[in-house]
């Protein structure tokens, strides 16, 4: 097909296969969407004339064919333009690398010239490394003849103070007042004395932020025993006093006594000895008394020893505080009974196990006299049980040295 020659003005119009430019840098893509002449891509028209109308190469091809009417004025133009642009792009990207492979040579050049500069240097940097390393053992070696001088003055201080005042043998535990804390027992801020070393201790007499835990020479233990320690209700002080406790793991008794304190300890021996320890609680009581299958218990149907009530007793004043008191319970009757021989068994066992016994006066509205149906009976204090094991004692001794008692034979009653 011929096509008449574009000047002659009544040609057909032509249409070139449009292309987008899709390989353009990001600069140039940002540089194209700031002017506003861009719609995503820039195009460029080929030289390969169409028919406009053929949008695609086959109907189920995918691609969008682009066309774009130009006379051939127009088209040599557009071809030159695109040419030109392409060009300017291509030495402009030359000048680009040629600078970035100047800047790495001057890079490498830059760190070989570091790296001279440091080999220079590095001999000096050793040798100022190893006297500043110096100065540091210097310093440490006179921190540790400081403390050490320091350590041998207290220990030097701690000695003429003990020349002075005598050694700080024993520890005490005195412990600090806390209402808040769970020491509710009545005693449980008596100060206790140990031994120094005592295991129980731990070393907390060294821990100075521990105000509780002291060394004490025998000054401070004579002032304890003698002052004894405050008695507690509830975490606050009742004003009571006590014996101080001696330590049951390292025993300090002999040391104490051994120290010329012997009549410190035994003045506090006599205070332990004098206290009358209270009721032991019901199921420990049931324990100590011993008394077997001959206790009743709970169970009335059965005959046996039981606590009888003794409220009326105390408030009469026929018993105190401390004591209780124990009869013989009759099942088949349903009471207690005058039951002699069930009391003087009584009077025979407990002592042994650490229980005072006495028969009490009846109130006088109960008639008065000898009580028949019950005993008094209290914990030994401290003294009497000691006294009782030392008597015991002596006793088996003297039967050992001179034979046992001769048996005086009873004539019936
Ligand atoms: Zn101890």
């Amino acid at each position: 097909m011929t096509h008449p020659p574009h000047d002659t003005g009544d040609e057909q119009p032509r249409y070139y296969r449009v292309v987008a430019l899709t390989e353009l840098s990001d600069e140039m893509d940002e540089i194209a969407a700031e002017a506003g002449t861009w719609d995503g891509y820039a195009h460029a028209v080929t030289g390969l004339e169409v028919d406009p109308y053929v949008a695609s190469e086959s109907e189920d091809s995918w691609e969008h064919l682009e066309a774009a009417r130009a006379n051939a004025e127009e088209h040599t133009l557009w071809s030159q333009a695109h040419e030109t642009f392409t060009g300017e792009v291509k030495r402009a990207e030359e000048k680009l690398a040629a600078a970035r492979a100047a800047w790495e040579q001057a890079q490498g050049i830059y760190t070989a010239a570091l790296q001279d500069a440091w080999q220079d240097y590095a001999p000096t940097e050793a040798a100022i490394r190893e006297r500043r390393e110096e100065v540091v053992r210097m310093r440490e070696r006179r921190a540790a003849e400081e403390r050490q001088a320091k350590a041998r003055a207290a220990q030097e201080a701690q000695a003429r103070e003990d020349a002075e005042l005598g050694a700080r043998t024993w520890v005490t535990f005195e412990p600090e007042l806390n209402p808040r804390g769970r020491k509710k027992s009545p005693d449980m801020y008596l100060p206790t004395i140990h031994l120094a070393g005592c295991p129980v201790t731990k070393g907390r007499e060294d821990d100075r932020r521990d105000r509780q835990w002291h060394y004490a020479r025998a000054g401070g233990v004579q002032a304890l025993l003698l002052s004894g320690g405050p008695l507690a209700s509830n975490g606050s002080l009742t004003g009571k006093r006590a014996p101080v406790r001696l330590c049951g793991r390292c025993k300090p008794h002999d040391g104490i006594r051994a120290a010329g304190l012997g009549a410190a300890l035994d003045a506090w021996q006599a205070q332990v000895d004098a206290i009358q320890p209270p009721i032991p609680a019901e199921r420990s009581l049931r324990k100590r008394l011993d008394l077997g299958a001959d206790w009743r218990g709970w169970n009335k149907q059965r005959s046996g020893y039981v606590e009888v009530l003794p409220d009326t007793y105390r408030e009469e004043g026929c018993v105190a505080d401390y004591e209780f008191i124990l009869g013989w319970w009759d099942a088949e009757r349903q009471s207690l009974v005058p039951a002699e021989d069930r009391l003087t068994h009584l009077e025979q066992v407990l002592p042994d196990r650490g229980f005072a016994v006495r028969r009490f006066i009846e109130p006088k509205k109960f008639g008065g006299g000898l009580c028949q149906v019950g005993v008094a009976v209290r914990v030994m204090k401290t003294g009497e049980a000691r006294q009782r094991r030392e008597d015991a004692a002596a006793l088996a001794a003297h039967q050992e040295h001179t034979g046992p008692a001769q048996a005086i034979p009873l004539e019936d009653a």
